[in-house]
């Protein structure tokens, strides 16, 4: 078992060993806000992928026929192992992934609010009343079997945590590729944690591999049943497809361009305060981030000024080194993206009021006044800390932009009018609406999840069953039937 520390992850799980890959090869990890290598990973290959799930297909059955309690027990021994290594896990976060203190925090705490519910969640059985005489019924959930997890960079712990708990809960085994820039928070650390905790060995298994080396080997594999998948809208549609073609179903969460629409009869404070906060967050990197500010034109100007005010007053730097409020981006390739997205729409007329620069990984956090809806940083997920703030005149033409994208994950509304804020949160095409709030609400027994592209199914409590369980339905004649009909 590795220790806590960072230089220590040189090995990916399965079966229950800490191991290299098959191959022996290695990828190096590196701290966005140095850049400096602080550990070398196994570079999984197809083999490994397939060790990881045949030694899961190995240990799901005796799983799943074991008490309840049984399953509950570990899933709480692993909570209590994630809050004794509670600073350790902040200091990860912040060299892994570029996350400050307290964006860790929030990040932990979701994690262990996933774990409870978890913890809560039964192979429930029901007994529905049957048309046909004589006849009883027992609906029987039961775990799908094999589940294959792929997460990304922004919130490793969480995101991976939100499949993997509940799959185990309900007696499934996982085999999970974490992204390549976080293969230990986003991956080998849970492994470590239920290793801990006791987990018999092959019921979760890390495989520490890139999406263009194994990504294929774990979406077409034959033996797990669900793909949870969540990512970007383009390897989703990929994923989906493999999915689908061996009838393995696809768990999707993907993109969003999320709008944060601000009314004449908004609290101006209050929506500003929420935009900035929506907006700069984890630098933006986070799939229910503001993408668009939408505000009317009465307040227009006295909302920019207060979002650029805000954003001047955010501190950046090393997570790893101090206390700030905003730290890197995960990459180059990220970095430059956003910056393409500041330029271009400066470019097509925005006006910049604070920000548009770089340091290394660390990009201001930048604010762009006159902005459309048709601007490229408008209608594509930005995924950096860019507030364009684009006016309105009447509700329905903030409608119709808010929904004019392909995504429809999360959104808020800011009307101190109740009616309105209800009105605008029904018409709008989106999985999650927050009024009087902003998009970045993860939430514990709601449904998470998003309409159009951005994705198929929910996490979180009752909902995830679903998706991890099959219901069957076994029935009894009680009576012999008459069958005169033929
Ligand atoms: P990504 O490029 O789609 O990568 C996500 C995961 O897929 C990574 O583990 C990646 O591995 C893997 N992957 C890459 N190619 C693959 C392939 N051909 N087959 C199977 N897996 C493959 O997304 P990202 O850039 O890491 O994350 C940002 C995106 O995630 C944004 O669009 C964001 O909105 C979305 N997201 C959605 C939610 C949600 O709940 N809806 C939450 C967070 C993020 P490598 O790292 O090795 O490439
Ligand atoms: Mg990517």
């Amino acid at each position: 078992m590795p220790s806590l520390q960072t230089g220590e992850w040189t090995k990916q799980y399965i079966d229950g060993e800490w191991c290299g890959a098959s191959t022996g090869e290695t990828s190096a990890i590196e701290n966005p806000a140095n850049r400096e290598t602080f550990t070398e990973v196994p570079a999984a290959t197809e083999a490994d992928v397939d060790r990881a799930y045949q030694s899961a297909a190995a240990a799901q059955e005796d799983w799943a026929d074991r008490p309840h309690e049984d399953r509950v027990a570990i899933i709480e021994d692993a909570i209590e192992a994630v809050e004794d290594a509670r600073n350790d896990i902040v200091d990860l976060l912040a060299v892994e992934s570029g996350k400050v203190w307290l964006v860790s925090a929030v990040e932990i705490e979701s994690t262990l609010d996933q774990m409870e519910v978890a913890s809560t969640l039964r192979l429930e059985e029901e007994q529905p009343e049957s048309a046909q005489a004589n006849k009883s019924n027992v609906v029987k959930r039961q775990p799908v079997g094999v589940i294959g997890v792929i997460t990304p960079w922004n919130f490793p712990l969480y995101l991976s945590m939100r499949a993997v708990a509940p799959a185990l809960a309900l007696g499934n085994a996982v085999v999970l590729k974490p992204a390549l820039e976080t293969p230990i928070t986003g991956g080998l650390l849970i492994a470590r944690l239920f290793e801990q905790a006791g987990l018999p060995p092959g019921l979760l298994n890390v495989v520490t591999g890139s999406g263009s080396d194994i990504g294929n080997s774990i979406t077409t594999h034959e033996i797990p049943r669900v793909i949870s998948f969540t990512g970007s809208e383009e390897v989703g549609k990929q994923v989906a497809k493999s999915a689908a073609a061996n009838f393995s179903y696809p768990g999707l969460e993907l993109g969003g361009n999320n709008p944060h629409i601000v009314t004449e009869h908004a609290d101006l404070d209050l929506a500003a305060s929420a935009g900035a906060f929506g907006t700069f967050i984890h630098q933006g990197q986070i799939c229910i981030s503001i993408n668009r500010h939408l505000v009317h034109e009465t307040l227009y100007d006295d909302y920019v000024d207060q979002v650029a005010e805000a954003a001047e007053g955010l501190t950046m730097g090393d997570p790893g080194e101090s206390r700030n409020e905003l730290g890197p981006v995960a990459t180059e390739q990220q970095r430059d993206e956003i910056v393409e997205f500041i330029d271009s729409a400066v470019d097509a007329g925005a006006s910049l009021e604070t920000g548009g620069d770089y340091d290394g990984l660390f990009v201001e956090p930048t604010v762009l006044s006159d902005a459309t809806n048709e601007m490229s940083v408008s209608c594509n997920e930005h995924f950096g800390p860019i507030a364009p703030i684009i006016p309105f005149e009447t509700v329905d033409e903030a409608i119709e932009m808010a929904n004019a994208t392909q995504y429809g994950l999360s959104a808020s509304v800011h009307s101190q009018d109740g009616d309105q804020a209800q009105l605008i949160a029904d018409s709008l095409e989106t999985g999650m609406v927050h009024i009087n709030d902003q998009p970045a609400n993860v939430g514990t027994i709601e449904p998470f999840g998003g309409v159009k592209h951005s994705g198929l199914g929910r996490f979180n409590g009752e909902w995830i069953v679903d998706e991890f369980t099959e219901p069957k339905w076994v029935s009894k004649q009680e009576e012999p039937r008459d069958y005169m009909l033929f």
